[in-house]
């Protein structure tokens, strides 16, 4: 049996000790079962995280606990309405596509939905988010809807066999959302890291992580 209580102690102290202000962990249990969510939301966790919709609501529906809900994979935009329904913030708007179908789903439940952009920096094929010299472009497409509140900036980073690798990109991230961050009001949430490099995001700036592994074990596909 994988001890979740524990893990999350583990993880909680390794962030504790890297931290430089308060940091969000986002408990991913996407390919686990409800129970996973339940041990973690008892085990003290505030925030779960999930990739794919039809898999939340039906973990949601059983879940019989209050908590903050983040969609963390891509959206297909005909399932934007099912997603601002689950989902208090989503950090993957990866296209003015996608931003424009969440905005008309929010409107269309009278919500309000905060959202942030998904970046590839590192201009990944296999990865969808929106490239730097884009940011600008999106972020004044996204102002100019009603119902979207846009939160932050999102990235995945790519796998590197060294994770150190991962350190100047967490490093650029950090600079591109600190500058974009003192023109504006709520843009919060730096997400960045997952159970492989989350230490060295958050020593970059991270205010937010979505660790999914180290608390929960590997998952089986
Ligand atoms: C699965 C996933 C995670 C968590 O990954 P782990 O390696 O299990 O910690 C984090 N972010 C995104 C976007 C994911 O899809």
């Amino acid at each position: 049996m994988v001890d979740v209580a524990g893990n999350l102690r583990l993880v909680l102290g390794e962030i504790e000790k890297r931290a430089r202000e308060p940091v969000t962990l986002v408990a991913v249990t996407k390919n686990h079962g409800v129970e996973a969510m339940r041990l973690a939301i008892d085990g003290g966790v505030k925030n779960i995280g999930e990739n794919r919709i039809q898999e939340a609501a039906e973990k949601f529906a059983g879940l019989n606990r209050e908590v903050t809900r983040h969609l963390i994979g891509h959206l297909q935009t005909n399932k934007a309405k099912q997603a601002v329904r689950l989902f208090d913030l989503i950090h993957s708007v990866d296209s003015e596509h996608v931003a424009a179908a969440i905005d008309k789903a929010a409107e269309s439940v009278g919500k309000v939905q905060d959202v942030l952009i998904q970046v590839n920096l590192a201009k990944e094929d296999s990865k969808s988010g929106v490239y730097e010299e884009n940011l600008q472009g999106i972020i004044e497409k996204i102002d100019a809807l009603q119902n979207l509140r846009l939160c932050g900036l999102m990235l995945i980073a790519p796998n590197f066999p060294d994770v150190e690798n991962c350190r100047p990109l967490f490093r650029r991230m950090n600079q591109i959302f600190r500058a974009i961050q003192s023109q504006r009001e709520n843009f919060d949430f730096l997400s960045m890291g997952m159970t492989h490099d989350y230490k060295i995001a958050v020593e970059e700036g991270a205010n937010v992580v979505r660790v999914g592994t180290a608390i929960f074990g590997e998952r089986i596909y």
